[in-house]
């Protein structure tokens, strides 16, 4: 008797990430003009390959590969020195010749600039090993200069930031979180003094550091005899390195032994004196440090939704491949519903995202109206916050998706979701986050602008069924302002702020799926954008519910 010939599964394949994204590439045809998308449209194809072919392939040989931290020499002089690995240094110059963090300083496309560079970091990044982190914290920084308007700096510092050349480009930092707190970042205990020849020196210890291969930061300290809080803290720039290539003052402690993100050093390290430079007044550093915090959430919530387009194309594939009980598992009608609602959760972070990189780049080219002013307060971390959730239950659902092959580490799956959990917790949590959405003043302002936006689309609507959803939308945002009215008490704000931002993003999803959806119909009559924006109406929209935040206490109890 002959031994049965051994069943060997092929694992899902890949491949153009642009060419094969059908959604992305209709959105893109609807947002740009037609001939900045021809001019564009060769790079988007370019990433698109990399990104599905030699990335992805060098990230599955890469993935036992984790940065190295040396903190002593044979001689033994300290010089903690981080070797990245294989993929990231590829990654570094590709990143650099591709433009991703130069492209909207070049502003070669007008306010599209943004789009064009979040399009391709949305193909470039979920075959990059969180590359995106420190490109993220770069772009936060070169915006941050700009802003703060110090001229030596912005010289000194813009032409590296957004270089295309990998021998001049720098990445920069984002020194912020002590172990004092992240989210309470007034709680600081940096500080910063003169010292004999007036150079401010930095003195403390930053809990949190990723891209500490960066050759700058922008970090907050307190200048001493200035008040507690965040207002005592100013924003400094710092090079981490002096011009014979030794650290300036810093002690790199230990690199971070983290869940995921584990191609990304991050790093404990000790400000011993650091030479530093004052950005702008040296006060009200939480203040002046904004612009980065816009960025870095742009690009989260991008990454958010390029993880999730990564997971559903990789269940999609698997899907075609795998068969169970007589038929391939995507002709199992339940998990080909399944996996229609990963990809329509995935379509709206993809929108929600893509609608803050507009406005971005509309603020940025001064093209923006008060009200879209005001939408972009309150989407930066609304998308941030939603898009993150997402990315982690999609990614969640995506592993399950596999079966028992989605638990093993060599396929190169648990990595996804490992990675994917950093969204919601760094660049501010989930509920930082809600309660900057929500508690502000401008909050009421804001929902107002968005309601019009709602009502206007609702005016244009032709067909029942999205008429129906857009009310659906409207309702929702009614009900939170409804909420807010109702409750004025503190607390009852608060514990329910969560629940209010979520409850806005997705009303604001489910309405850029229904805009979508119209434009579709009458220029390239796609019926998966009807049926993403009916299946997203059939979720949970208003999550709101009037519970005591005295019940909640009880139950802590
Ligand atoms: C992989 C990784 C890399 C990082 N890289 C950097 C970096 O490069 N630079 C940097 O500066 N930081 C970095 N961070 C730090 C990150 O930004 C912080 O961890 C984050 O902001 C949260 O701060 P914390 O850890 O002190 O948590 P805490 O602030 O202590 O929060 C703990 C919990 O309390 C909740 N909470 C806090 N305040 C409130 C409130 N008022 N109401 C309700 N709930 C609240 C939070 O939502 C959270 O769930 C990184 C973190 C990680 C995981």
């Amino acid at each position: 008797m002959t031994s049965p010939v051994p069943f060997v599964q092929s694992p899902p394949q890949l491949g153009n990430q642009y060419s094969d994204d059908a959604f992305l590439r209709s959105w893109l045809r609807r947002k740009l003009p037609p001939e900045v998308l021809r001019e564009v449209e060769s790079h988007f194809d370019a990433m698109g390959q990399l990104a599905g072919g030699e990335l992805y392939e060098l990230q599955l040989q890469d993935r036992l590969h984790e940065p190295v931290l040396t903190q002593w020499d044979a001689w033994g002089n300290r010089v903690d020195r981080i070797e990245v690995t294989p993929l990231w240094k590829r990654a570094a110059d590709i990143a650099a010749r591709e433009g991703l963090v130069a492209i909207p300083y070049e502003r070669k496309h007008g306010h599209y600039s943004r789009i064009h560079q979040f399009a391709l970091a949305y193909l470039f990044h979920p075959s990059s090993d969180v590359y995106t982190c420190p490109l993220a914290m770069t772009d936060g920084a070169a915006r941050t200069l700009m802003v703060g308007g110090n001229a030596a700096l912005v010289d000194r510092a813009i032409p590296h930031l957004t270089s295309r050349d990998p021998a001049q480009a720098w990445t920069s930092g984002q020194w912020m979180t002590e172990s004092t707190g992240g989210s309470d970042v007034g709680r600081s205990l940096s500080t910063a003094r003169r010292d004999d020849e007036g150079r401010w020196r930095l003195h403390g210890k930053k809990w949190f550091t990723s891209a500490i291969t960066s050759q700058m930061a922008l970090t907050l300290a307190r200048p001493e005899g200035n008040l507690p809080g965040g207002s005592g803290l100013a924003m400094f720039y710092v090079e981490t390195h002096d011009a014979a290539g030794a650290l300036n003052h810093i002690r790199i402690e230990r690199l971070k032994d983290k869940l995921g993100t584990r191609k990304v050093p991050t790093a404990e390290l000790v400000l011993d004196g650091s030479i530093a430079e004052l950005v702008s007044e040296p006060c009200n550093g939480t203040r002046h440090i904004e612009p980065m915090l816009v960025v870095t959430r742009t690009w989260n919530s991008v990454t958010s939704a390029a993880f999730m387009r990564r997971g559903v194309a990789l269940a999609k594939s698997y899907a075609a491949q795998r068969s169970a009980f007589g038929a391939s598992l995507a002709q199992l009608p339940l998990h080909a519903d399944t996996l229609a609602g990963l990809e329509v959760e995935t379509r709206a972070a993809f929108l929600l995202a893509f609608e803050l990189v507009e406005l971005l780049g509309r603020l940025e080219a001064n093209e923006i109206s008060d009200s879209e002013r005001a939408l972009l307060r309150i989407l930066t971390p609304i998308a941030k916050l939603i898009t993150a959730k997402q990315a982690v239950a999609v990614m969640s659902e995506t592993i399950e998706a596999f079966g028992g092959a989605g638990y093993v580490e060599d396929t190169g799956l648990p990595l996804l979701l490992r990675d994917a959990q950093v969204l919601p917790i760094w660049e501010g949590t989930t509920n930082v986050l809600a309660l900057d959405a929500v508690l502000r003043g401008d909050f009421v302002s804001a929902l107002a602008a968005l309601t019009d936006r709602f009502v206007q689309l609702h005016s244009k609507l032709q067909q029942q069924p999205l008429i129906d959803q857009m009310q659906l939308a409207i309702d929702a945002l009614d009900q939170v302002r409804q909420w807010q009215v109702r409750n004025r008490d503190a607390a009852a704000l608060q514990a329910g702020a969560r629940r209010a931002a979520l409850s806005v993003g997705r009303a604001w999803q489910l309405m850029l799926l229904i805009e979508h959806a119209h434009w579709s119909a009458e220029h390239d009559n796609d019926a998966s954008a009807a049926a993403a924006a009916m299946r997203f109406a059939a979720t949970p929209i208003n999550l709101l519910a009037d519970l005591s935040p005295d019940d909640s206490l009880e139950l802590l109890r």
